[in-house]
């Protein structure tokens, strides 16, 4: 895959100031405010800075956290995973592969059948209905 490698000011021009946030300064969108907490249609969830395909609706459940949740990514290669260790917490962040936007945190608190809980910012996402 080949990775891209946007400057800040690009990014700046492509993505809304709310994506911006989330995936290039590593924000955290308010709980039950993003498009798609709720969202059940059936589909792509795309990366909101580059397109690549992230998770398929089939592995999205509903938490409760208000953020889109996940059981499973895609493709393991899709996303890329990081230990984070702000705000004295150990947490492993959630990147796209492709364009290392920040689209969240996994925990280990999921579902059957993966056990993992992919907590992912509406704003870092984008969809494409099947
Ligand atoms: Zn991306």
């Amino acid at each position: 895959m080949k990775p891209i490698l946007n400057s800040n000011q690009q990014w700046k021009t492509c993505l809304t100031p709310e994506q911006y946030k989330i995936l290039r300064e590593k924000g955290t969108e308010a709980a039950f405010t993003g498009k798609y907490y709720n969202h059940h249609e059936k589909g792509t969830y795309t990366c909101a800075g580059c397109g690549e395909p992230l998770f398929a609706s089939d592995a999205k459940f509903d938490s409760g956290t208000g953020w889109p949740s996940f059981f499973k990514p895609m493709k393991k290669e899709s996303v890329k995973e990081e230990s984070d260790n702000k705000l004295f917490m150990k947490r492993t962040e959630v990147l796209c592969a492709k364009c290392q936007g920040h689209l969240g945190h996994v925990f280990n608190d999921g579902p059957n059948p993966t056990g993992q809980r992919y907590c992912i910012n509406s704003a870092a996402l984008g969809f494409k209905k099947k």
